[in-house]
């Protein structure tokens, strides 16, 4: 597989994917509250679909059973929405992907529960800012591994780890296209990037360890040390002038 190259109708298309999923995460944001049931969201992003004419792109994915991801405290990733009551102070992420008129957009923010501690506040403002610091160097002829290296750079500079089991993916037609977008690497390296491509970014950053475990539920990625982890993704497309950011309302 190669990476593939979309027309400026296509993007035009994943901007309108975009930003379904952007609204539809802003919502869920408005509605995150203490004593919440993790299904309530998976319930409102159901009918927010309905009304925008989108479909889900995780459910069903590989038998994923829910509409989005909910990730809480020590969970990094694919947690599945259920009976967990959220509380104040828990920091939660949602992943969110969705398709309209055949194309993908994936996004996903941390968010804290009423209100949080400095350290998770500060966990979340350095996940979102090496997610910026990928997407400001996404520029045509630019390479993979710069992005890489910008995300890790950022992160590990202010005293935090990168996850390195799950990556960031170029996106389109389908969810998970070509290339692999890691976290971590050396600017410079990796395939040089072009006008027309779009990947969605998304550093999963802990406080402690970069290393993970699976839950009991065989998807939800937990740190291997309990230590919390916040996670933060944009859909992007790489244009003449620069990034542009999908996955905005
Ligand atoms: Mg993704």
């Amino acid at each position: 597989m190669s990476i593939i190259i979309k027309s400026n109708r296509e993007i035009a298309i994943m901007r309108q994917a975009g930003s379904i999923v952007a609204t539809i995460l802003e919502l869920l944001k408005l509605q995150l509250r203490p004593g919440m049931k993790t299904k309530e969201l998976d319930v409102i992003v159901v009918g927010e679909l309905e009304k925008l004419g989108a479909k889900p792109s995780f459910k069903g994915y590989h038998g994923f059973t829910a509409n989005l991801c909910v990730s809480v405290n020590d969970e990094i990733v694919h947690g599945i929405p259920g009976e967990r009551i959220l509380h104040e102070g828990d920091i939660v992420s949602l992943d969110f992907g969705a398709i309209f008129k055949g194309f993908q957009g994936d996004a996903a923010l941390t968010v804290g529960v009423g209100k949080v501690n400095p350290q998770a506040k500060e966990l979340m403002e350095t996940t979102e800012g090496a997610l910026k610091a990928g997407i400001a160097v996404a520029y045509p002829e630019a390479r993979l591994g710069d992005i890489s290296a910008a995300i890790q750079n950022y992160a590990e500079s202010r005293g935090y780890s990168v996850v390195r089991e799950y990556t960031g993916h170029g996106i389109g037609r389908e969810m998970h296209e070509e290339p692999q977008i890691p976290n971590f690497g050396l600017p410079g390296t990796g395939p040089v990037l072009k006008s027309g491509m779009t990947l969605a970014l998304e550093p999963m950053v802990n406080i402690g360890d970069w290393r993970t475990k699976l839950g009991d539920d065989h998807w939800t990625v937990l740190t291997a040390d309990g230590s919390l982890s916040a996670h933060f993704e944009h859909t992007i497309a790489i244009t003449d002038a620069g990034p542009e950011v999908l996955t905005i309302v």
